[in-house]
């Protein structure tokens, strides 16, 4: 009886060891703990490829999705934060007067946060891009858009003619 009880025991700890190990495996951010700080865009340093590596190679997508991550990350914290003051600002009672100055300032945020969400998924697009094998060429004519290119711009789908192009025909459309 009293064995029984101790094996009980056992197994019961052995469990919670168990789940305790796959949590900490499914939450573990390498990048996050390799920096040391917030995941910056700007802490990250341009990829440094070696002689005759093969563009997009492994070290080269696994480069760019640590970077769109971070970004990602870094865009919703500050979603969180304009909330967060939008919610602050409304609790007071202003005149009439600064009640138009905030409505205003409330719209320019609105606005911000419109475009840090498309922003968003562009980025999760990118991701998901990388997932599949598609990063890093151009959308429309299929030349590499470029190390250089994706450093500046990470989310970028089209080579920099293409991107001329469609800004020129853009710009007609709407003139
Ligand atoms: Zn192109």
């Amino acid at each position: 009886m009293a064995n029984d009880n101790q094996n009980q025991v056992l197994d019961e700890q052995t469990d919670v060891v168990d789940e305790k190990s796959t949590k900490r495996v499914r939450k573990t951010k390498p990048k996050a703990s390799e920096s040391g700080s917030t995941a910056s865009l700007f802490g990250i340093a341009p990829y440094q490829p070696k002689k005759n590596e093969e563009y997009m190679s492994e070290g080269q997508l696994e480069h760019f999705r640590q970077i769109l991550l971070a970004w990602k990350e870094e865009l919703m914290s500050e979603v969180d934060r304009t909330l967060n003051t939008m919610q602050d600002e409304n609790t007071a009672l202003p005149d009439v007067n600064d009640r138009a100055t905030q409505e205003e300032e409330f719209a320019i945020e609105l606005r911000t946060r419109d475009r840090e969400r498309k922003l968003i998924r562009k980025i999760e697009q990118s991701i998901e891009a990388i997932k599949n094998d598609d990063y890093g060429f151009c959308e429309t004519c299929g030349i590499e858009i470029g190390l250089r290119r994706l450093e500046a711009r990470p989310t970028a789908t089209l080579c920099i003619d293409c991107k001329t192009l469609a800004e020129i025909k853009e710009k007609q459309n709407n003139g």
